[in-house]
């Protein structure tokens, strides 16, 4: 059964778990230069903070959910172009981030946490902000030749090339997973399951097909179930040439992790 909840909105306590406070003032009053408007992608407005505080607060009420459930999902979030001071390509708050140390520091101090982020583009903003936090293991698997052209340093990256197919995409993965597990011991997974790779998608600019996007969906359920670990998932990105296709994506991402949220 799926019970949908509306999404709380992160207090400024839990948005400065990630953010510096000047940036997050400046967004609050709406003091951002046009640059700063234009380096996130969209104008300022009241709404904006608030949808912003909502995707966050969304991904701490998964994170907290998923705790008892299993598996919890933000139908929004993964937003990870937002570093500690910068908002950046449509993201303003950092989820991912926030939604880790709320754990840590209003459930459990010592819980350690491994983002794994398969949007197709780099998880930038949540590998600078967490660059030097050993408690929480950032995994990026992105394409090599897509935004951001700056990459930052996760704790893991792996660049794909363009047209990249389901077979290498798989290959490519379980290696990530294997690595994550010898040098992490994670409590908690936050996963980032953008629906960009997809071949139908405008900018993802790989070929995985939809059957692809399952298996890669159904590698990271079953890297968190296999352990008992709770996971929290975020929609991130998704811009398909149909509209219904990443719909369409995405929906099949929610429905396999039904499917492993029973099994808990
Ligand atoms: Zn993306």
């Amino acid at each position: 059964m799926v019970e949908l909840a509306e999404a709380p909105a992160a207090s400024d306590t839990q948005i400065l778990y990630a953010h510096d406070p000047s940036y997050l003032v400046n967004i609050i009053e709406g003091r951002l230069s046009s640059k700063e408007q234009r380096e996130i992608g969209f104008p300022w407005s009241e709404k904006m903070v608030e949808r912003s505080r909502r995707s966050a607060g969304a991904t701490i009420a998964a994170a907290k959910t998923a705790l008892e459930e299993g598996i919890a999902v933000n139908l929004a979030g993964g937003t990870h172009h937002a570093y500690r001071d910068m908002g950046s390509g449509f993201c303003v708050f950092n989820d991912s981030a926030i939604a880790a140390r709320a754990l840590q520091k209003e459930v459990h101090p010592n819980l350690k946490v491994a983002i794994i982020d398969l949007d197709v583009h780099q998880g930038n903003g949540t590998a600078s902000i967490l660059k030097n936090d050993a408690s929480i293991f950032t995994l990026s698997i992105h394409g090599e030749n897509n935004f951001p052209f700056k990459k930052e340093e996760s704790d893991l990256d792996l660049g794909l090339a363009d047209e990249c197919d389901d077979n290498t995409y798989l290959i490519a993965l379980e290696k990530c997973l294997d690595q994550l597990n010898t040098r992490f011991k994670a409590d908690f997974v936050i996963y980032l399951a953008g629906a960009d790779p997809h071949e139908g998608d405008r900018l993802g600019r790989l070929k995985l097909t939809k059957n692809g996007m399952r298996q890669r969906d159904e590698a990271v359920f079953q890297y968190a179930l296999d352990r008992k670990l709770p996971l929290a998932m975020s929609m991130a990105g998704g811009y398909g040439k149909e509209i219904a296709s990443t719909v369409d994506i995405h929906f099949q991402t929610i429905q396999t992790a039904l499917q492993y949220q029973q099994q808990y």
